[in-house]
């Protein structure tokens, strides 16, 4: 799962940084509004933290541009503590939730995982496949009940394809959302960590699609 920051507060940037990376996922970060705008126009992220006080362009505007582009990627919305009226034009303007700072990391971190979760159209924070199972709350998986050991790639891609169950999967997508904007990226290396995946977990779950990409099948469904 790949997040964009668009936020100014360095130090605040810094932590949203540490925090993504601990929970499993990778981000691009910008600090200004324009940045920002640009980033969410051109790359496919699964999430967006906006901040709303931003410089260039304000977090507002930004999210505006993006809803009337037909830009569908959820955005949590960071407000100033006790401004409703900010939340309200927040929810206007397209955000699919905020939080007002300062705040939990914890809470964020929570608030994320269910905008991914309703956008993928997965109900509960614990996602299942055959035998396989992920909990997204602390980044872990197991497989018949025994905890898998995966390097953080194999995270990224496992979860990806866990929230994307059934759906026919490009590598160049599965490229996009665990890879950031700055990584030498390689297709390539994406069937080297499927077969390592598929060595830890039931393999069959992951079937190859030719000339498509690959699917994970559920055969409980
Ligand atoms: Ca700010």
């Amino acid at each position: 799962m790949r997040i964009l920051i668009v936020e100014d507060d360095e130090d605040l940037a810094r932590q949203l940084q540490g925090a993504l990376d601990d929970a499993g996922y990778t981000y691009d970060y910008a600090a200004d509004g324009e940045e920002g705008h640009f980033l969410g126009d051109t790359e496919p992220y699964d999430a967006i933290i906006l901040d709303i006080g931003l410089p260039i362009m304000d977090g507002l505007s930004v999210l505006e541009k993006w809803r009337q582009d037909g830009h569908k990627t959820p955005v949590l919305l960071l407000t100033a503590r006790d401004s409703w009226t900010d939340k309200v034009a927040g929810l206007d303007a397209g955000a699919d939730d905020y939080l007002a700072k300062p705040f939990k990391m914890e809470e964020l971190l929570a608030r994320l995982r269910a905008l991914i979760r309703r956008s993928s159209g997965n109900a509960s924070s614990e996602l299942t496949c055959g035998n396989v199972r992920l909990d997204t709350r602390n980044a872990k998986v197991t497989f018949d009940g025994q905890a898998v050991k995966l390097t953080a790639q194999e995270f990224k891609l496992l979860a990806y394809m866990m929230h994307h169950k059934g759906q026919v999967i490009s590598r160049t997508e599965l490229t996009e959302h665990i890879y950031d904007q700055d990584f030498d990226r390689d297709s390539n290396t994406i069937e080297v960590f499927v077969n390592r995946i598929r060595k830890k977990i039931d393999a069959p779950l992951i079937q190859t699609v030719r000339g498509l990409g690959y699917r994970l099948d559920d055969p409980e469904e």
